[in-house]
């Protein structure tokens, strides 16, 4: 299994946080790894295979105090930076990482293809961030649309979730698999 890592703050930056979170994890054994930033300009998305080490060596580590960022251990896709967390829908509004499975993923992508959705990547994670998308449009909110989506998504996961507009806050969820939320310094 993969891991993910979040850390929304005020004072201090995200970017070390989230390394020293992924370098924590990184005995669960993966491919690749990726974070996202959301920093004053927008959302910085950074992915690579192999090492975390080889992520830092892409990102710039931009000043944010809100961030995602995870290691993959592959299921739907192959080991690629392509294919690597954190995933966006394709307007960029929205940025995902995720760990399990998504079981009925194709499903969900041949409603989303019939609607004109068009994808980058191989993962299941890159459907449900689209489904996200796509169930913002006629719910009130962020959080309604995401609970939507995930209503309607099988399988056994955990997600966190950003929205480029929200700086502060990250979504998070989880359906038979562990996710732990800690307040502090
Ligand atoms: N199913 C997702 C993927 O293949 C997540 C895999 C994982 O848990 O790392 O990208």
């Amino acid at each position: 299994m993969c891991g993910i890592v979040g850390y929304v703050g005020t004072k201090r930056q995200a970017y070390p946080i989230l390394i020293k979170g992924l370098k924590r994890l990184e005995y669960r054994g993966y491919d690749s790894a990726g974070l996202a930033l959301l920093a004053a300009g927008g959302i910085e998305r950074v992915r690579a295979v192999g090492r975390v080490a080889e992520l830092q060596t892409a990102a710039s580590g931009c000043s944010a105090h809100t961030g995602i960022a995870h290691t993959r251990w592959a299921t739907h896709g192959g080991p690629s930076d392509i294919n690597a967390h954190p995933h966006s829908d394709e307007n960029g509004d929205f940025v995902i990482v995720h760990n399990g499975i998504i079981e009925n993923y194709q499903e969900i992508k041949a409603e989303l293809t019939g609607k004109g959705y068009t994808f980058s990547s191989e993962t299941d994670t890159e459907v449900l961030v689209n489904l996200v998308a796509e169930r913002r449009k006629t719910a009130p909110d962020l959080l309604h649309a995401f609970a939507t989506a995930l209503r309607e998504a099988h399988g056994a996961y955990a997600v966190c979730l950003m929205d480029k507009d929200e700086p502060g806050v990250i979504y998070a969820a989880r359906m038979s698999a562990p996710l732990i939320f800690g307040q502090g310094t």
